[in-house]
């Protein structure tokens, strides 16, 4: 399932939208992003993030904060982009530090500028079926699902990861797919057997490999969020190959999706609010 090239349509249409919304009302869409300390890995996640806003006419404006920040000072930081009516969409990336209260931090973002789905309001609406933003991995998980035409109703769904903003957001949207879902974590016993009963298997733990192929069922549908060093995923994809019917390659799977749907999700909130 070629992620790049999904997200690559997806990205073009919402830069149209962006377009037309600052034509039609001078409303240039724009999403604040958060960055505590300096991990290299968050450093590149939100560059790209930028770069990617910047080709869609979407502004962003940068706050990064020392790695010292408290819980008190970050909430009050987004919480003053929450007020801030030139901003349509925050993003604060993930991990915070241990020191801080991460769930606390996510929910000082107003649901409506919540455009990468992870503050517990979004949570609820995802599980109850409700309007608002989804998580944008699992988001761009069922977007890839969906434009493969993957069968999900009645179908078995393993998840393997159970975190926030990744595995358990996944759960919830395949099951309001009518999807049969099983969660899998790090207590999990028998890992192997319950991914083999899998119709769908979406990977999101962030070990190198650790579904191989000889676990999976024959025909099976595989989608690997997880990113390890080296441009590796959380399954054996060579050996992956000889029995799933579709999977993510890693790099050019998931990691694009998610980005296109923030954008995109960014544009809704920039409409909604231009419409208000
Ligand atoms: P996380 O918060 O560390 O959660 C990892 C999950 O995996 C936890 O639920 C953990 O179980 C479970 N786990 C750990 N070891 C396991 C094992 N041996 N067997 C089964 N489950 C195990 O990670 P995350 O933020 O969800 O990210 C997961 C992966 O996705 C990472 O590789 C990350 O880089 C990638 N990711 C990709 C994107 C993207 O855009 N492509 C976005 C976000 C994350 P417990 O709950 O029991 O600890």
């Amino acid at each position: 399932m070629d992620g790049t090239d999904l997200a690559r349509r997806m990205v073009e249409r919402t830069a149209e939208r962006a377009r037309d919304l600052r034509e039609r009302t001078g409303v240039v869409p724009c999403l604040a992003t958060v960055l505590v300390g300096e991990d290299p890995a968050s450093v590149t996640y939100v560059r790209m993030k930028r770069n990617r806003c910047a080709k869609a006419g979407i502004e962003s404006r940068h706050i990064a904060l020392p790695g010292t920040v408290g819980t008190a000072e970050l909430v009050d930081t987004i919480g003053a982009l929450s007020a801030d009516p030139a901003v349509h969409g925050i993003l604060l990336q993930h991990p915070v530090g241990e020191h801080i209260d991460e769930r606390a931090a996510f929910d000082a973002i107003a649901p409506e500028k919540d455009v990468d789905g992870v503050t517990s309001m979004s949570f609820a609406a995802m599980s109850f079926g409700l309007p608002g933003f989804v998580s944008c991995t699992p988001g761009g998980i069922m977007r890839l699902l969906d434009a493969y035409d993957v069968e999900l109703a009645g179908r078995h769904a393993v998840v393997v990861g159970r975190s926030a903003i990744l595995g358990k957001p996944a759960g919830m949207l395949l099951l309001a797919r009518n999807a049969t879902v099983t969660y899998c974590h790090s207590r999990t016993r028998d890992l192997a057997e319950i991914v083999g009963q899998a119709d769908v298997v979406v990977a999101a733990v962030g070990r190198a490999r650790l579904i191989k192929g000889s676990d999976l069922k024959p025909g099976a549908v595989v989608v690997d969020a997880g990113y390890n060093e080296g441009n590796v995923g959380d399954v054996d994809f060579e050996g992956a190959l000889e029995r799933a019917s579709l999977i993510t390659p890693v790099p050019g799977g998931v990691g694009p999706m998610t980005i296109a749907l923030l954008l995109e999700q960014t544009l809704d909130s920039a409409e909604r609010a231009a419409a208000a």
